[in-house]
C-alpha cells in the first residue's frame, strides 16, 4: 500500500482543524447577523426554530458544502441498533431542459422522513405505518464526510415516531440534558446564584480498541461475523510482562493514528491523547470533553473513522468489548461532569469555602443518585460483549460502587462525626467557612479498579462498553442526578435556614448512602463479599441488568423527569433483549459452522496424517511401536469425538432456544443454555489447537493475531 504522509507543515494543523465542520465560526461568517443570533438562541434553549431562519441556514449550509465538493446531504441519526444510520439525497433539482440546479430547502434541513420500517421500535411503530421522522439537532454542528470519491453533507438529527416518541439514542439524551440543567439551576438559584442561565452536562469518552491484520481477520469467520474470537488457545505470552501498556507506539500503528487524528481533526473532533493499552494490539484514543450531545455524536464518528482508517492501512479495528479471551477487553471511560454556562464546574472542589458548600451538595447528589439507582446505571453498560468483562474474570466488576479517594472520604467522615466546627456564621456566604474545611487542590489519588471514580473534578464511569453509543450511560447519569437535585432543591427552596438545610442534606445523604463508597481494590474477592454484606447489587449479566429498564422506580424517575415514558422504556427493554438474543444466536451459529466445517475436518486430516505416518514408519521398519504418534493420534481422536458430541448438543440446545417465543425467556435461555454450551465446545476446540500441527489448523492463532503488528 502506498504510504500516505500527512504533512502538517504545508497543512498547518490549525487550518486543518474543523475544516469539514459547519462550526460556529463558519456560521458566524456565512450567516446574516440576525440569523446567526437566532440560531445561537435556539442552541441555548432560549428560542424556537422558525422556518425562515432554517431557510437561510439551509442555503448557507448548502453553499458551504458545495464549495467543498459535496453533491449529497444526509440526515444522520442514531437508531436503537447502537449504530448510526444515513440515507443520502443529492442536491439536484432538474430544470426541465436537461439541466439541474442545486437546491436545499429549510424544510429539508429541518425534517426528514426516512423509510424507517426496518429499524427496531419495540412495538412503538408498526411496520405498516413506518413513518419515522428525523429532526435537525441544532445543537450539534453539521459536517462533511469525505471519502475517496466524494463529499457528503451530514446533518445530525433526532429520530422520532409519528407520535413524537423517541426511536433513537439522541432524543432521550437531549431530554436528560434539559432535566439535569433545570434541576441543577433550581439548586444553584436557591444557593444564591444569579448569573448562570443553564447547566450543561459534559463528557470526555476514552475509547479503547484493538487493531488486527486485515489478512488474518479475513481468515476468521468469528471475527468477521461476531467481532470477537469464539475459539483460540491463549498465546504463550499475554499481557503479563506489561510491556505494551504505554509502550513505544510501533510505526505501523503510529501511521494509523496519525491519519485517524487527521480525519478527526478535520471534523473538529479534538483527538487529544493516544497510547498503547494493557493488552497486546490494544490502544486508546481520548478527545477533549464536550457537551454530552456533541460528545456522543463525536464518539460515533470516532468509532466510524477508526474502522475506515484502519481499512486503509490493511488493518481491522475491533471495537468489541472482548475480542480475545485471556487478555483485557475494551471499554470506554465515560468522564462526566456538569458545569454552568458561565463556566463553573459543579464538581470542582475549588478552594474557597462557598464553592465547597456547593461542591459538597452536588457531590452528595451524585452519591445519592448512584446508590439509589445503581441497577439502571449498571443496565446502561450492559451488552453481550460486556458480559465477558463485568462480573466475569475481568475488571471492572459488575458491582457499582464509587471511589472518592481517602481525603474526600475523610472530610465527609469527619463531617458526619461532627468533627468539623459548626461555627456561628449567620449569613449564607459564610456557610462554607463555618462548616467546611478548605479542600486541597488535587485531592484524589488514583484508583484504576473502581467502576465509578471521582477524578478531581469529574466522575469517570468505567463500565461503558467499547462498541456502544455513550448516550445510554449519560442519559441515565443526567436523569438520576436530576432526580436527586430536584429533591435537594425542594428542601433548599423552602428552608428558612439554608445553612442548616445544606448541612443536613450533605450529612443525611452521606450517612444513608455511604455504603456505595469504596476506595479499596474492586478486583478482589473480599470486595465481592463485602459488597454483598453492604447490600449492593451484583448484577452479572445483560439479561438480568436490562430488567432495570422496566422496574417501577426507574419508570417513575424517567417519566417524572420527562426523559423516557413507560412505553419508551418498555420498547427499549424489548429491543435490547432481542439484540442480545440475536447476537448470541449469531455467535452460536458461527461457533457451530467453524467447529463442523473447519475444526473437525482439520483434526481428522491431522489424525489421518498421523495414521499414515505410523503405518509407513512401521512398514519401513523404523519404529515398530510409534508410541508418540500413537499417543498423539489417540488424544486428538478422543477430543474429536468429544467435540463432535458437544457441537451436537449445541445444535440441539440452540434449536430449542430459537423455538422459545417469549423474548425474556428466550434471552435467558441464550445466556444459560446456548452461551454455556458454546463455552463447553470452545474448551475442547482450544485443547485441540494445542495438539494439532500448525499447518493443519484452519485459522490464525492468538499469537499471530496479537503479536504481529
Ligand atoms: P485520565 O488520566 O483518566 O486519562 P484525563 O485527565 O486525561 O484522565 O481525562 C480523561 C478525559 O476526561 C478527557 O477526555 C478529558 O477531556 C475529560 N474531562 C476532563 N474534564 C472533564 C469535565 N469537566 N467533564 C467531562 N470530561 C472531562
Ligand atoms: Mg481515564
Amino acid at each position: 500500500m502506498e504510504k500516505k504522509i500527512i504533512d502538517f507543515v504545508s497543512n498547518p494543523l490549525t487550518e486543518v482543524y474543523g475544516r469539514n465542520l459547519f462550526s460556529d465560526a463558519v456560521m458566524k461568517e456565512k450567516l446574516p447577523k440576525s440569523i446567526y443570533k437566532a440560531i445561537k438562541k435556539v442552541q441555548a434553549g432560549e428560542g424556537e426554530l422558525n422556518i425562515e431562519v432554517a431557510e437561510v441556514v439551509a442555503t448557507a449550509m448548502k453553499d458551504w458544502a458545495i464549495d467543498n465538493g459535496a453533491t449529497h446531504y444526509t440526515h444522520w441519526f442514531q437508531p436503537l441498533t447502537g449504530l448510526t444510520a444515513e440515507k443520502h439525497d443529492s442536491f439536484i433539482s432538474p430544470t426541465g431542459d436537461g439541466k439541474v440546479i442545486l437546491e436545499f430547502s429549510g424544510k429539508e434541513l429541518v425534517k426528514g422522513e426516512p423509510d424507517a420500517s426496518s429499524f427496531p421500535s419495540g412495538g412503538i411503530r408498526n411496520t405498516f405505518e413506518a413513518r419515522g421522522y428525523t429532526a435537525w439537532d441544532v445543537t450539534s454542528p453539521a459536517f462533511l464526510k469525505q471519502d475517496n470519491s466524494g463529499v457528503t453533507l451530514y446533518i445530525p438529527t433526532a429520530f422520532v415516531s409519528y407520535t413524537g416518541e423517541a426511536l433513537d439514542k439522541k432524543v432521550p439524551l437531549l431530554r436528560s440534558m434539559d432535566a439535569v440543567s433545570a434541576a441543577a439551576m433550581r439548586v444553584l438559584k436557591s444557593l444564591g446564584n444569579t448569573t448562570s442561565k443553564r447547566v450543561i452536562s459534559t463528557v470526555g469518552p476514552e475509547q479503547e480498541y484493538f487493531l488486527v491484520e486485515k489478512e488474518l481477520f479475513a481468515k476468521r469467520m468469528d471475527l468477521q461475523l461476531c467481532g470477537r474470537t469464539l475459539y483460540g488457545a491463549m498465546a504463550p505470552k499475554g499481557q503479563e510482562l506489561e510491556d505494551h501498556y504505554f509502550g513505544t507506539i510501533k510505526e505501523r500503528v503510529a501511521d494509523f493514528m496519525r491519519e485517524l487524528n487527521y480525519e478527526l481533526w478535520k471534523l473538529g473532533i479534538s483527538a487529544k491523547t493516544q497510547h498503547n493499552e494493557v493488552a497486546p494490539n490494544q490502544f486508546e484514543l481520548a478527545p477533549i470533553y464536550e457537551t454530552s450531545n456533541i460528545a456522543a455524536d463525536n464518539n460515533q464518528l470516532v468509532m466510524d473513522t477508526m474502522r475506515k482508517v484502519a481499512a486503509r492501512h490493511d488493518l481491522v479495528c475491533l471495537l468489541h468489548e472482548k475480542p480475545f479471551a485471556g487478555v483485557n477487553g475494551s471499554g470506554k471511560h465515560n468522564n462526566w461532569s456538569i458545569s454552568t454556562d458561565d463556566g463553573i464546574n459543579l464538581l470542582e472542589p475549588g478552594s474557597n469555602p462557598q464553592e465547597n458548600a456547593q461542591f459538597l451538595l452536588f457531590l452528595a447528589a451524585v452519591i445519592k443518585a448512584v446508590d439509589s439507582y445503581s441497577p439502571i446505571l449498571r443496565m446502561s453498560a450492559a451488552n453481550s460483549g460486556n458480559d465477558h468483562r463485568l462480573g466475569a474474570n475481568e475488571a471492572p466488576p459488575a458491582i457499582i460502587s464509587m471511589f472518592l479517594g481517602e481525603q474526600l472520604s475523610e472530610i465527609l467522615e469527619n463531617l458526619a462525626a461532627g468533627k468539623a466546627s459548626s461555627g456561628s456564621g449567620n449569613s449564607f456566604m459564610e456557610i462554607g467557612t463555618s462548616m467546611l474545611p478548605k479542600l486541597p487542590k488535587d485531592l484524589t489519588d488514583r484508583n484504576r479498579t473502581s467502576p465509578f471514580a471521582f477524578t478531581g473534578n469529574k466522575f469517570e464511569f468505567r463500565m461503558v462498553p467499547s462498541s456502544e453509543s455513550i448516550s445510554g450511560p449519560n442519559v441515565v447519569l443526567n436523569t438520576i442526578v436530576a432526580e436527586v437535585l430536584n429533591d435537594f432543591a425542594s428542601i433548599l427552596e423552602s428552608a428558612s435556614d439554608k445553612k442548616t438545610a445544606i448541612q443536613k442534606i450533605v450529612l443525611d445523604t452521606y450517612k444513608t448512602h455511604k455504603k456505595i463508597i469504596f476506595n479499596g481494590n474492586n478486583y478482589s474477592d473480599d470486595w465481592v463479599a463485602e459488597a454483598e454484606k453492604r447490600g449492593l447489587p451484583n448484577i452479572k449479566s445483560t439479561v438480568a441488568a436490562l430488567k432495570a429498564l422496566v422496574s417501577d422506580d426507574v419508570v417513575k424517575v424517567f417519566e417524572k423527569n420527562k426523559v423516557l415514558t413507560k412505553r419508551e422504556l418498555h420498547s427499549r427493554y424489548e429491543i435490547y433483549l432481542e439484540k442480545y438474543a440475536k447476537q448470541i444466536n449469531i455467535e452460536a451459529g458461527c461457533a457451530i459452522r467453524m467447529a463442523k466445517n473447519e475444526i473437525l475436518p482439520a483434526c481428522t486430516s491431522f489424525i489421518k496424517k498421523l495414521a499414515d505416518t505410523i503405518n509407513s514408519v512401521k512398514t519401513a521398519g523404523i519404529n515398530a511401536v510409534c508410541a508418540a504418534e500413537h499417543d498423539l493420534a489417540s488424544k486428538v481422536s478422543a477430543l474429536v469425538d468429544k467435540l463432535y458430541t458437544e457441537v451436537g448438543k449445541l445444535e440441539k440446545v440452540l434449536a430449542t432456544t430459537q423455538g422459545i417465543s417469549d423474548i425474556e425467556k428466550q434471552a435467558i435461555s441464550f445466556r444459560d443454555d446456548v452461551f454455556a454450551q458454546m463455552l463447553a465446545v470452545r474448551q475442547i476446540a482450544d485443547s485441540l489447537e494445542l495438539l494439532v500441527e500448525k499447518s493443519y489448523w484452519p485459522f490464525p492463532s492468538y499469537s499471530e493475531l496479537l503479536f504481529n503488528l
